[in-house]
């Protein structure tokens, strides 16, 4: 049976869980993700432990924020005046907007409104997390010569094109 290792195209369910065990996302009723193993489309610490798994293989895979979404960084947590907001009415907890960061472009997320002030994140919300997941192997195939040279993965729960 083929085993996951470079250049394999993979398919898998997961569940994943915080430490709290609180389910955040799931492909549970929906396809299978598709990746090609080795290009970085899962995280990291995903990635390390699908290696050398087969089809039908099940296992839990704990993976820490280092080798996850990265760790949470406080420079990324800015205060804003409200009036850097031109245009928009009203501000609310959870609105994401594109802001800039030390990296260029980045995605910020408002945690808190305080009069004209606002409280900006720009952290990824799973960064700082332990993430914990629980995976069932579906497929694994040889990526075909296209799929590498492109870097990812066409047909079902790929690239249509
Ligand atoms: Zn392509």
């Amino acid at each position: 049976m083929m085993q996951i290792a470079r250049n394999a195209v993979a398919a898998f369910h997961y569940t994943l869980t915080d430490d709290q065990d609180q389910v955040i996302d799931s492909s549970a009723g929906r396809d299978p993700l598709t990746y090609l193993h080795g290009s970085g489309q899962i995280v990291p610490g995903l990635e390390k432990q699908m290696e050398g798994r087969s089809t039908g293989d099940k296992f839990s895979a704990e993976v820490t924020p280092e080798e996850g979404y990265g760790v949470h960084q406080s420079e990324l947590m800015q205060e804003v005046p409200r009036d850097a907001f031109q245009g928009v009415e009203d501000i609310q907890p959870g609105m994401q907007f594109q802001g800039r960061g030390p990296q260029g472009e980045i995605n910020v997320t408002v945690t808190k409104v305080e009069d004209d002030k606002v409280f900006v994140d720009g952290n990824h919300p799973l960064a700082g997390k332990t993430l914990y997941f629980a995976i069932e192997v579906t497929d694994v195939r040889e990526a075909s010569a296209e799929e590498l040279e492109h870097g990812h993965v066409h047909g079902t729960g790929g690239h249509q094109h």
